[in-house]
């Protein structure tokens, strides 16, 4: 009696995803078991249904930066405080959110030591140790770590004080080199969103007031939530020669002479995970894409409360064991009705939902119900396996599909700053406008309607036009958003 009730109260609580977006968010990652929030106002604690999402993401970009021959390695959490110093505009980018330790061991510190927010400035003390001669390089190290940015403001998943994520740091002998890892990590991230996340997106490069601090150019992947606001989902930098300046990196050339050397850096975190709950889910929960699913399809035998149940359970038992190259469980708890699993499997997204009940056990058949559009089919026992796999294909086929759409349709150009100011007003989305590339009119434009530049498209014509705020001759259209 009292999980029926329990039922209820679930179903009562989560508000609308079209009534109330940022409730609705928050609501379904508590309620769905992905995160909670900590005891420390600003952090999170990521559950294990939300942790498998990240492993299975991790996996695949794992495998993608491997294949590229960069290998893993990891640094300390602590930075001294000078170290982080050295490079002047980084510094400035990081200083008012960073932790600080001042007391070690019950002691004041000689020396303060910076929770790491990034790791550049100890990573690249190292290198500069390490390498000597053109025959130390290339380098190519990445770590999986977390990191800590005091936040004022946190939202699950989009901004928290700690998070977790990948950051590659890579040291060449020519710019080129460098700048061909630059581009192969931004592909990496793309192919991940596109096939993996099925989150479509516009990738370019940032403007000179986002780019990161200390980079000489960003690279980014932008995408567009429901509400029209963009989020950004990593970043690829080209740091040039600037960090090998501030930390003395310098190589032997095969000329015989002192140079020093081409470096990137390249960064996904778990703020990937809330694009995935914004992008994909509806008034009933979570829609997870098959390729990142903790569990891809959940088989409920449908129990009468008598003897043979035993029989379904053990059917039950005898689809997962054929199904065994997908993630599949078997929710047999009694304790709970088929309803209530129903909607909590409905609420956690899992793609795909097999029933078993007296009538299919009888007719060697299950019935399949998705997750994406609610559609219910029979399937014979003895083809499960091909038509799990055809069905996960087609729904994960089907989000990114529904992705592009969403984007198509919510990508405006704007010819003047009035036209502009209306689309931000009204439907928001992505404005492809002209401007010319003055961080004046970016904060002008900013200041009056929170709109960021969000990149230049990597597929940007050149062309002639006016910039939309001051007029001047402009040469491409950049893609503005109201941003996370
Ligand atoms: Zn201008």
């Amino acid at each position: 009696m009292q999980k029926e009730n329990k039922q209820e109260f679930e179903k009562e609580q989560l508000v609308k995803k079209s009534e109330d977006f940022t409730k609705w968010y928050t609501d379904v990652i508590v309620k769905s078991e992905m995160a909670d929030y900590a005891p420390v106002k600003g952090c999170q604690v990521i559950r294990p249904y939300g942790y498998a999402v990240w492993e299975a993401a991790q996996k695949v970009l794992d495998d993608i930066i491997k294949k590229a021959g960069v290998k893993n390695a990891y640094f300390p959490l602590f930075i001294p405080e000078k170290s982080l110093q050295k490079e002047k505009e980084h510094v400035e980018g990081f200083s008012p959110e960073l932790a600080v330790v001042t007391i070690g061991g019950g002691e004041e510190l000689q020396e303060k030591l910076v929770v790491r927010p990034t790791s550049e400035t100890i990573i690249y003390e190292m290198y500069s140790k390490w390498i000597k001669s053109w025959r130390d390089l290339p380098i190519l190290i990445n770590q999986w770590a977390n990191v800590v940015r005091w936040e004022k403001r946190t939202r699950l998943f989009l901004r928290t004080t700690e998070f977790l994520w990948q950051e590659g740091h890579t040291v060449h002998e020519t710019p080129d080199q460098a700048k061909a890892e630059v581009d192969r990590a931004l592909a990496g991230y793309v192919k991940l969103y596109q096939e993996y996340f099925a989150i479509d997106g516009i990738w370019g490069r940032k403007s000179e007031t986002e780019k990161f601090p200390g980079a000489v150019s960003t690279f980014t992947y932008e995408m567009l939530m429901p509400d029209g606001k963009a989020l950004q989902g990593c970043t690829s930098h080209y740091l040039g020669q600037n960090f090998g300046e501030a930390f003395n990196i310098n190589f032997l050339g095969k000329d015989g002479k002192m140079h020093k050397p081409f470096q990137t850096c390249w960064g996904f975190s778990t703020r990937s995970i809330g694009a995935l709950v914004m992008a994909h889910g509806d008034d009933n929960g979570l829609v997870m894409p098959p390729q990142l699913a903790p569990i891809q399809a959940v088989i409920i035998p449908v129990f009468q409360g008598n003897k043979e149940d035993k029989e379904l359970e053990k059917k039950a038992q005898e689809i997962k064991d054929a199904l065994k190259e997908f993630k599949v469980e078997i929710d047999a708890r009694t304790e709970y009705s088929c309803g209530w699993k129903f909607n909590e499997w409905e609420l956690k997204g899992a793609p795909l939902r097999i029933e078993i009940g007296p009538r299919e056990l009888k007719a060697k058949e299950a019935t399949f119900v998705r997750r994406d559009n609610g559609e219910k089919t029979k399937v014979k026992i003895s083809k499960l396996n091909s038509e799990v796999k055809n069905v996960l294909e087609d729904i994960q086929k089907g989000l990114f599909e529904k992705s592009k759409k969403h984007l198509k349709e919510n990508t405006r150009e704007a010819s003047s700053y009035e036209e502009f100011k209306k689309i931000i007003e009204n439907e928001k989305g992505f404005v492809k406008a002209f401007w010319c590339e003055s961080a004046e009119c970016e904060a002008k434009i900013k200041e009056q309607t929170k709109a960021t530049t969000r990149c230049l498209p990597h597929d940007a014509k050149k062309e002639k036009g006016k910039c939309i705020y001051c007029g001047k001759d402009s040469c491409y259209k950049w893609v503005f958003a109201q941003a996370y």
